[in-house]
């Protein structure tokens, strides 16, 4: 342990009379503050000198880990690297202070940048108009299905309450479809990875496809695969009246390769805070447009005050800007090398059940040797102790011991040929020390957490402050 204070609370540094600041007296004059608006008690707050609550959020923030500190190879989730020039243009005081009551003609400036970002996400999509309204995937997903369902009442074609998704869909997809009133039904991959078009041409007509009113996909689909057979059922949705539903939330790998409203997507939400790169992570902050086909546009729901996340469109909108028609092309095809690039060199003493060209990410199924025991989450975990930030574990569900991957366009060759060398060697140590895995890790502030308990019993409040009130 060294004498960084790891684990204090800011509130077990204080001390009775320690001070930070110096105010100057009576600064609001002889105003009375009226007697019901006083507080009897003082407020619960911490005691310190400057220099401690410098040291305690400096020592904080160094815990933290980001895609600025270190290889973040979180798939499904495009941890890539945000360049700078977007955060400073993102934050020039002529866009941070606008106030979204201001006079119109005051914000003319602001009202282009998201003109020009729509049409800009138009032509990178092939969609015919984008709202930026959604605050994220999952809520922009809720406003692309409520287009859907919008455009049936509108056409007085009431009975389309189900929605069609696939197993390997990411768990917003039918999160999102439930909390717009839809019904479920999931769609079966093949062995492959892909849609099954012949088990979905009997799951429409077992389900009543004058019933249908969406179907949902990814494509590339959460493991990193193409869907080759986009065309036939496109088709058949189609065909039966229902409408296609894109999640876009990672567009890496389609940048520049192919767009969804070529492939007859009616509807779609993007994750600028994926693709578009705005620091992400911990929750926030987000943005998801929605795209629409002609004809749809007008269906658009209001689902946030004003102008959406307008700092998000701004970055997104700068990024764009900054590689131009030429260079955003280059992104999806590198993301696609570098992915493939580690799939291929660790798919010897990692188990890869779908041994094929991948796009962005893909998906081991644990290590490929199953006799040492050691599983997913503890190779995660010995991760974190070579200063790596976990994969996506357990996701996909389609196997047990998913490890998804993906490095995206930015990283080195370096950078992937040391993360190779540190899962080899943490394969090797499985063999070897299978004890030093399963017990990792061992050099993080806080060591392996139980997260079950954690799930069913969450401590969220401050201990100290709960024994204050006991007492
Ligand atoms: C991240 C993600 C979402 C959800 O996006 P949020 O902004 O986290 O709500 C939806 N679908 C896919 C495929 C994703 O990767």
């Amino acid at each position: 342990m060294n004498n960084r204070l790891y684990g204090n609370l800011i509130f077990e540094l204080s001390q009775e009379g320690r001070k930070g600041y110096s105010l100057p007296k009576n600064r609001f004059g002889d105003y009375k503050v009226p007697q019901e608006l006083r507080r009897t008690d003082d407020a619960a707050l911490p005691e310190c000198d400057e220099m401690t609550v410098v040291r305690h959020y400096t020592n904080l923030s160094a815990n933290n880990f980001g895609v600025d500190n270190g290889f973040y190879p979180l798939g499904s989730c495009t941890m890539k690297y945000n360049p700078k020039i977007n955060e400073e243009i993102a934050a020039l005081p002529q866009f941070q202070n606008l106030h979204p009551l201001q006079p119109a003609e005051t914000t003319k400036g602001a009202e282009a940048v998201c003109t020009l970002l729509c049409r800009s996400l138009c032509e990178l999509t092939g969609l015919h108009a984008f709202t930026l309204k959604p605050f994220a995937g999952a809520h922009g997903e809720l406003t692309g299905l409520m287009v859907i369902k919008k455009y049936h009442e509108s056409r007085g074609d009431l009975q389309r309450t189900k929605v069609i998704v696939p197993d390997s869909a990411h768990g917003t997809n039918p999160a999102s479809a439930a909390v717009c009133g839809l019904d479920i039904v999931e769609a079966k991959s093949l062995a492959d990875g892909t849609i099954d078009v012949e088990a979905l041409k009997e799951l429409l007509d077992a389900v009543g496809s004058h019933s249908v009113a969406a179907m949902m996909m990814t494509n590339p689909n959460t493991l990193g695969l193409f869907e080759q057979q986009i065309p036939a059922i496109e088709k058949l949705i189609h065909d039966c009246g229902a409408l296609m539903y894109y999640d876009g939330a990672n567009l890496n790998p389609m940048l520049g390769v192919a767009r969804p409203g070529d492939m007859g997507f009616d509807v779609m939400h993007i994750n600028l805070h994926k693709t578009f790169s705005t620091p992400h992570g911990g929750g926030g902050p987000g943005a998801g447009p929605v795209g629409v086909r002609k004809g749809l546009e007008s269906f658009f729901p209001k689902v946030s005050p004003y102008h959406g996340n307008f700092a998000v469109a701004m970055r997104a909108y700068a990024y764009i800007l900054s590689l131009g028609r030429e260079h955003i092309k280059d992104i999806g095809p590198l993301a696609t090398l570098n992915a493939n690039y580690i799939k291929e060199s660790l798919k010897d003493v990692y188990e890869l059940p779908i041994d094929t060209t991948c796009c962005h990410e893909f998906v081991f199924d644990g290590l490929k040797d199953k006799s040492t025991g050691v599983t997913t989450m503890d190779v995660a975990k010995r991760l974190l102790d070579y200063g790596y930030h976990a994969p996506t574990i357990y996701f996909p569900l389609l196997f047990h011991e998913s490890l998804m991957i993906e490095p995206t366009e930015n990283e080195s060759k370096e950078t992937l040929d040391r993360f190779i060398a540190v899962m080899r060697q943490i394969a090797e140590e499985a063999k070897t020390h299978p004890e030093q895995v399963t017990s990792a890790p061992h050099n993080t502030p806080i060591g392996r957490v139980d997260d079950v308990l954690a799930a069913k019993h969450p401590v969220v409040t401050y201990r100290q402050m709960a024994r204050q009130e006991e007492n």
